[in-house]
């Protein structure tokens, strides 16, 4: 049996064998939606562009942030794309709450 050693990423806790390759997307630094307070979650919506597309179809990247100050139109497919980098104007700290 081999002992190997983990990494737990502070703000997700999920655990890597790599402690410098996770690029998180909760990490505040990047003022995002995932670790916004007035992000209420990614919306499933039925609907792209005014087409029903059926509940439940659309990938989870395609999802859009439900936010409290409306200030993004980015999908999770674009932020994860943009790196989680934001840098959102509105962004408060979540976690202190
Ligand atoms: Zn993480």
């Amino acid at each position: 049996m081999k002992e190997i050693k983990v990494y737990q990423c502070e703000y997700c806790k999920k655990l890597f064998r790599t402690p410098n390759r996770h690029v998180c997307k909760f990490n505040p630094k990047f003022r995002n939606c995932h670790s916004c307070k007035f992000c209420r979650g990614f919306t499933d919506e039925d609907y792209i562009g005014g087409v029903d597309v059926g509940v439940g179809t659309i990938p989870t990247n395609m999802l859009y942030p439900i936010c409290m100050k409306d200030c993004g139109d980015y999908s999770a497919l674009e932020i994860c794309e943009m790196g989680y980098n934001l840098n959102c104007s509105e962004y408060p700290l979540a976690y202190c709450i």
